[in-house]
């Protein structure tokens, strides 16, 4: 579809208003200095549910709700505490942070020999005896020569996910995991593990270390590998409790029955305030849905905005809103997600069929004035995934992520840490496709079938 000019002067309209009058940005100020960080089953999940869904509903939508999805509730519980022991008495401190779903050291903490290794393949071939007893350390880094730094995280995140469940099956008393992180500081970041099976005798507790932490800690085995390590958590995980997904929408004119999605996820760690991690995103797709508004454009399909619940520990609000969405028979035609932080957009990134990204990547042009040039086919986000077996065109806004991962999960993910410009930039790239696929939707509805 030839890009026409009020379509060039809807996405400058979309831009202005978004740097000049926008509202993402005191909006994460709220949740971020006000409420913090929001894990799941937190007092902090439930006063951003109230707050968002106050804000959503001061917009003048035609529907705003809640809906309802259990969610696990992991606590962190004291301060976690570590040190690297060199000879008897000889002890330095290390910073670290339990992962996400562990289970406690006993009340006096564990000390054990360290075995290094450099991801999981490593620990399987050194096998059960050398590993048994000791508390195995991973430490595989992010590759720096990765330039999308979300390659360098896929590509190490396993020893965070799955090491505790196989050191654990043979026979290591802990985990230490190298922090995902790209650079040297004194963080530990922490995200979820999975025991999986494993046998509740054979989970073992599991902690990031900062990366300065695990350099430390590897020269220092160099040097003897004879060493302890101790540490001590006193995390918790509790029965499931009940949370919501929050949800608004501007029905369409024309086609009410077509959904266009765009969210974020509201959950965040505990450690910073969530401002990038997903702070930002649900402030931006909320301000896609406040700039249509304040435009007066009415979209001719039913434009609705969904802050899921509990990615980080369990994904249950993205799968309950699937499931219910169908369960009601509804049809989503387009879903967006912001989850990779509130940095300088990029682009996009497609989960759709050849012939709809044909003609997505055609509003290239459109977009080249406010320097977005990525439209790349892959992944979207962790929350709208499992919408893809109903067939919408999924996608991913993609900002710049050579800093994300400074913050990513650890207590440098605050509200400091968010540049305004890049944040609205951020909401008013979003509002911009989300115009073009409500104005040229007809073409894409039959590109994927029209289902
Ligand atoms: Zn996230």
């Amino acid at each position: 579809m030839a890009a026409q000019q009020n379509d060039v002067d809807m996405l400058r309209h979309l831009y202005n208003m978004a740097l000049t009058r926008g509202k993402a940005y005191s909006w994460l100020d709220h949740l971020s200095n006000q409420i913090g960080g929001r894990l799941s089953g937190s007092v902090q999940a439930e006063q951003a549910i109230a707050y968002t869904q106050k804000e959503l509903e001061a917009l003048g939508l035609d529907r705003v709700w809640l809906q309802p999805v259990m969610v696990p509730k992991w606590v962190r519980g004291a301060a976690e505490f570590a040190y690297i022991e060199s000879a008897p008495g000889n002890t330095t401190n290390v910073p670290i942070c339990a992962l996400g779903g562990s289970v406690p050291t006993p009340a006096g903490g564990i000390k054990a020999p360290v075995i290094e290794v450099q991801g999981l393949e490593e620990l399987q071939a050194l096998g059960r005896e050398a590993v048994e007893g000791k508390i195995v350390f991973f430490n595989r880094p992010m590759d720096p020569t990765q330039i999308n730094t979300f390659r360098a995280y896929a590509g190490c995140v396993d020893q965070r996910a799955s090491g505790a469940a196989e050191a654990g099956m043979l026979g290591a008393v802990g985990v230490i995991v190298r922090s995902m992180n790209l650079r040297l500081d004194d963080y530990p970041h922490t995200g979820s593990l999975r025991y999986g099976d494993t046998p509740e005798a054979m989970r073992i507790p599991a902690a990031a270390i900062s990366t300065n932490g695990a350099e430390l800690l590897s020269t220092t085995l160099k040097l003897n590998p004879d060493i302890q390590f101790y540490f001590r958590q006193s995390c918790r995980q509790y029965d499931d409790v009940p949370s919501y997904n929050v949800i608004g929408e501007i029905r369409g004119s024309t086609y009410p029955e077509e959904i266009l999605l765009v969210g974020g996820h509201l959950d965040s760690w505990d450690l910073g305030d969530g401002s990038h991690d997903d702070g930002a995103g649900c402030v931006q797709s909320m301000e896609v849905l406040r700039l249509f508004m304040e435009t007066g454009y009415r979209p001719r399909r039913t434009l609705r905005v969904v802050l899921f619940m509990n990615e980080e520990n369990g994904l249950r609000g993205g799968r309950g809103y699937a499931e219910a969405a169908a369960q009601k028979g509804e049809k989503h035609l387009f879903a967006l997600e912001s989850d990779s932080g509130g940095f300088t957009p990029r682009g996009f990134s497609f989960d759709c069929t050849d012939e709809a990204f044909a003609q997505i990547a055609a509003w290239k042009p459109l977009f080249e004035p406010y320097l977005i040039h990525q439209f790349d086919r892959g992944g979207s986000g962790a929350d709208i995934g499992p919408l893809k077996p109903q067939g919408p065109i999924l996608a991913g806004l993609r900002p710049d992520t050579q800093r994300y991962f400074d913050y990513h999960h650890a207590e440098t993910d605050t509200f400091s840490a968010i540049n305004r410009r890049e944040l609205e930039l951020g909401a008013a790239t979003m509002a911009a496709l989300v115009y073009l696929v409500d104005r040229y939707g007809d073409a894409l509805a039959v590109s994927t079938g029209g289902q």
